[in-house]
């Protein structure tokens, strides 16, 4: 008789996200606070943030299988965020735990909307690739936020080996994001990265170097929507109309849907309009995570705007 523990069963996932996980504690106050000054907030919200994790929660609110694959620390927002992801809906066995603080941030929010963030992480280093047993997750995607490398860079070459899709959400130009960058099948890539990527500020030409190192290369422009470039083909599709009162988290919302649309098989115009009417319903709330739109408001702002036309560039 062996005393062994039975294996686990394998985990099989419409998108596992890879990357950042923090705590957001958001104070929306009438003013920013002078040096001694001491000022009341008219609006508090504490809640789980971070790329990776808030792609997670948009692919579960949305109806898909999601994963997050990340660090979170044995403190009291370590257990908050997991306890959150949980409630979502989201797989928590791809996460490390360790002594390390979950990284927060303490955001003021101003009325004309402008932010100011106190980030703290410690000692939190990047997760060592050996501190997760990815053996038994089975996506269809893998999503990239670049900010765990260590995890990411093993995870894709297996991706690639297996040929399961890749997306990089490439937020800015940092070491994550240029080890990952040429390694993914989706480089999804914001308007800062192709600025910090080409040296200076020019969207088409970015998007063609780009498309040097990924088969398939997005640009996303905020409230301009978005240029694509897929092989020989290139394009842009507009920003969905809708009063804007906080775009955080809009990129987060934009990445989770477009990698939940690639593993839903979607056509590519479907894919790039189901993620930008997910990242234009994250503006239409305060908070990221609050923002996160969920399978019927998708559905309905696609339904409202049927024919948002492409402008095919050829
Ligand atoms: P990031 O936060 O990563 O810089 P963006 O700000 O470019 O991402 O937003 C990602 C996508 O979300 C955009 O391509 C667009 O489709 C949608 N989006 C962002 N801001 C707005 C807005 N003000 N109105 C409508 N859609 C928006």
């Amino acid at each position: 008789m062996s005393s062994a523990s039975p294996a686990p069963q394998p985990m099989p996932l419409d998108v596992l996200c890879v990357g950042h996980a923090s705590y957001d504690l958001i104070f929306s106050v009438p003013h920013h606070p002078n040096p001694d000054e001491k000022i009341f907030a008219d609006g508090f919200l504490a809640c789980g943030g971070g790329p990776a994790a808030n792609a997670a929660v948009t692919c579960a609110r949305l109806g898909f299988q999601a994963a997050f694959g990340g660090y979170l620390g044995n403190d009291l927002y370590g257990e908050k965020h997991w306890q959150e992801l949980l409630d979502e809906g989201v797989c928590t066995r791809f996460i490390a735990r360790g002594e390390s603080p979950t990284p927060i941030s303490v955001v003021l929010v101003k009325p004309e909307g402008r932010r100011s963030l106190v980030n703290y992480k410690g000692e939190t280093q990047y997760t060592p690739a050996e501190s997760i047993d990815f053996s038994t997750a089975a996506p269809r995607v893998m999503l990239f936020d670049g900010h765990e490398p260590q995890l990411s860079v093993p995870l894709a070459l297996k991706a690639q080996a297996e040929g399961i899709d890749t997306v990089l959400d490439a937020g800015s130009l940092h070491e994550g994001t240029q080890a990952l960058m040429h390694r993914v099948d989706y480089l999804v890539a914001s308007e800062k990265f192709a600025r910090q990527y080409l040296g200076r500020q020019a969207e088409d030409e970015a998007l063609s170097r780009l498309a040097e190192r990924a088969p398939v290369v997005v640009i996303t422009l905020g409230e301009r929507g978005l240029i694509w470039k897929r092989g020989g083909e290139r394009g842009a599709l507009p920003a969905f109309p809708v009063t804007a009162v906080d775009t955080t988290g809009a990129g987060d919302a934009f990445h989770g849907a477009f990698a939940a649309a690639v593993a839903a098989g979607m056509p590519w115009r479907d894919v790039l309009r189901y993620a930008g009417a997910a990242g234009a319903l994250c503006c239409t709330k305060m908070g990221a995570r609050a923002g996160l739109p969920l399978q019927e408001d998708v559905r309905a702002l696609l339904e409202r705007y049927p024919d948002t036309p492409i402008d095919e560039r050829g």
